[in-house]
């Protein structure tokens, strides 16, 4: 039952009806302070925290965070002399405090009221990036049908539509992924890169609709995730493949990730 009024309440938020604002005063998505509307999502201090962590340096080549002096030649001491399959890769910012919050909230608890200012972020890092009018279509990272049954929504593939609606390109869904596969959480950079091999491929009937891609995923860890969808879309006619994740998160390579899955 609860579940299903903040569904109603979602519809409404996300409708904008101005009888949700009556009914349920908007309040900070984070911490719960009053704020003016409920477009804004978050209050003024919860803005500024996620903004310092939005504003750490990454490598523009795989997205991890980094010190700018740590970068030559637009490679980072971790994708230096690796083959990636991408060109390059952004993010919105690292997995870490406030920003870490909020994916939690929208990826794992549903909060779609967050869509807008997550899908805001994401495009705002697309056009800073100076490729980005080079790519014809936005591409997603599609999960498995397991995952697809137990979440209310798929993040990389709501986010990835908000992003082409803002950049005007098409969303071309044509990965889909093969079988269900363990998860990645626990595991080491290497069982993580075996376990997806092979795990996706071109769905039957499609054809890109350019060559330059720009594949989406919510949460880059290792990579392999990503490596693996752009080797399909290369073996596919793909001439250059871009990535665009929400966050990055640190991988600790003696302990793999706490984060639940990606
Ligand atoms: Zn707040
Ligand atoms: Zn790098």
């Amino acid at each position: 039952m609860a579940e299903f009024l903040s569904k109603i309440l979602y519809s409404l938020k996300r409708a904008g009806l101005p009888l949700a604002g009556v009914v349920f005063p908007p309040r900070c998505r984070r911490c719960g302070e009053s704020i003016e509307r409920y477009a804004d999502a978050l209050c003024g201090s919860c803005c500024a925290a996620v903004e310092v962590i939005r504003q750490r340096p990454s490598c523009p080549t795989c997205a991890r965070t980094v010190a700018p002096f740590e970068v030559r030649d637009g490679r980072c001491r971790h994708c230096r002399r690796r083959r990636l399959q991408v060109l390059a890769a952004v993010r919105v910012g690292e997995y870490t405090g406030e920003l870490a919050e909020l994916i939690g909230s929208y990826k794992y608890h549903g909060d779609v009221s967050l869509e807008p200012l997550l899908s805001s972020w994401l495009v705002e890092a697309i056009l800073a990036a100076p490729w980005h009018d080079r790519i014809e279509a936005v591409v997603s990272v599609p999960t498995c049908r397991r995952h697809r049954m137990d979440r209310p929504f798929h993040a990389a593939e709501a986010i990835a539509s908000a992003a082409a609606n803002a950049t005007r390109l098409p969303h071309a869904r044509i990965l889909r992924r093969v079988g269900t596969g363990p998860h990645q959480v626990g595991l080491d950079a290497e069982a993580r890169a075996e376990n997806v091999k092979g795990a996706f491929s071109l769905r039957r009937d499609v054809t890109l609709r350019g060559p330059r891609l720009l594949l989406i995923d919510d949460v880059k860890t290792t990579g392999a995730t990503v490596r693996e969808c752009a080797k399909v879309l290369h073996r596919a006619g793909a001439a250059e493949v871009y990535v665009a994740v929400l966050v990055t998160v640190r991988f600790n390579p003696e302990k793999g990730t706490r984060l639940r899955s990606i």
